[in-house]
């Protein structure tokens, strides 16, 4: 690849940059640098340099690169000084310009839609919830989350036109190849819809759709439990269950976008039908409907998460036993996967992983007794540490770490210099 062109916001292009290869190193290079800045916030160069495994030199140069782009800033430094490594002074502190760009985040689980907006560096600006019907009635939830994505750019002050991209989860196997929901009974009411194209039209924005559990992943791996881990299964225990896999240190989606669909997996050949239309799937079993079911016998009607939660922290009999036994039969099932993909970490999330210990303890007993010694040996069970909030993070991680749409947005100026 040549570059004819002059070169344009501040790169400064030499001719060995010229070069394909070499620009195309620099530029990959840079992104590094970005990428270390959004994990830490701030950094030193020399920081920047450890990080990324980058000399110092280099450091310096891709930072000075970064600066005149206006991606990158000091907070409160002075470039010049600082730049020519007078003594005596701390060393300058970098971060992304908050300026440069946004992102929204958009989750949609099977009752509420949740909105997160964020800076590149992924500081969170503004958050909105609401609580609708999601899987029948998708114009509804739709119109909702338009709604709370014009509520949060207005309560942070933030442009529209400075929106780089959205994410959206959607609490459903998602076939991202051909943008479309698959499967006709678990999201009954966005069959034959493309929901990127249905949230885009109504926001003005383009829209990045995935599965909200691989979303819970992401937003665990760039964020919370899972960091520095390279293999992880990210388990959702909610409404409904689904995991999330993180393999080599990306998420694993599959060939049509159902991987990690671990609710449908039958462990009662005799049990009940299930939304998906199986028969006796793990979800029929161990998801949060069902455990509610048995604790109102004992406890009434009414009885609802929030409740049952608190009837395990008072060391209820009963309510243990039941998130126990939930735990159990999801540990029977990643037992299996534990002896396929041989993951270091089981990252447990959901609504669900509030209860903490019986189903902790369940999952990891399970495990015990059914993975290769060595699988199970290998795997730490652990709370996911983002609550209700990993997977509108995964959302924002889904679009603030593709460096595609970064070039194609803020970071266009990297782009020119190729
Ligand atoms: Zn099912």
């Amino acid at each position: 690849m040549t570059n004819d062109g002059p070169p344009r916001d501040g790169f400064r292009v030499s001719g060995d940059a010229a070069d394909g290869s070499l620009e195309a190193l620099r530029e990959r290079n840079r992104i590094r640098v970005i990428d270390a800045l959004r994990r830490s916030g701030t950094a030193t160069r020399s920081e920047l340099a450890g990080m990324t495994g980058l000399s110092r030199t280099t450091v310096a140069t891709l930072v000075a690169d970064l600066q005149a782009a206006g991606l990158v800033v000091e907070p409160g430094g002075d470039d010049a000084a600082t730049r020519s490594g007078s003594r005596g002074r701390p060393p300058a502190l970098l971060r992304l310009d908050p300026s440069a760009g946004a992102a929204l985040g958009v989750d949609f689980g099977h009752t509420h839609v949740r909105v997160a907006l964020a800076d590149l560096s992924s500081t969170l600006l503004a958050e909105a919830t609401a609580r609708v019907e999601v899987d029948h009635e998708a114009d509804r939830a739709l119109d909702t989350a338009a709604a709370l994505v014009a509520q949060v750019l207005e309560s942070a002050g933030v442009d529209r036109a400075r929106v780089v991209g959205v994410g959206m989860g959607l609490p459903g196997p998602y076939d991202r190849g051909r943008r479309v929901v698959n499967s006709s009974t678990i999201l009954p009411g966005w069959v034959g819809r493309d929901p990127a194209d249905e949230l885009g039209r109504r926001i003005d924005v383009q829209v990045e759709v995935d599965n909200d559990a691989n979303l819970g992943a992401l937003g665990e791996l760039v964020f919370g439990a899972g960091r520095g881990v390279a293999n992880a299964v990210y388990v959702k225990m909610s409404t409904g269950i689904g995991a999330g896999l993180i393999l080599c240190g990306a998420v694993h989606r599959g060939a049509t976008g159902i991987a990690g669909e671990l609710g449908h997996v039958q462990v009662q050949p005799d049990g009940i039908v299930c939304n998906c239309g199986g028969r006796g799937c793990l979800q029929t079993v161990a998801a949060v409907p069902t455990l509610l079911a048995a604790a109102r016998a004992a406890h009434g009607p009414d009885l609802t998460l929030p409740g049952l939660i608190e009837l395990v922290e008072a060391g209820d009999f009963g309510a243990r036993r039941i998130v126990g036994e939930a735990g159990r039969a999801v540990g029977r099932v990643l037992a299996d996967l534990c002896n396929h993909v041989n993951p270091e970490a089981i990252i447990v999330g959901g609504d669900l992983s509030a209860v903490g210990e019986p189903l902790l303890a369940g999952i990891r007993e399970a495990v015990d007794r059914h993975a290769l010694p060595g699988a199970a040996e290998a795997v730490e069970v652990k709370a996911a540490v983002l609550g209700e909030r990993a997977e509108v993070l995964g959302a924002l991680a889904l679009v603030i770490a593709d460096t595609e749409r970064l070039r194609s947005a803020g970071l266009a100026s990297l782009a020119g210099a190729v």
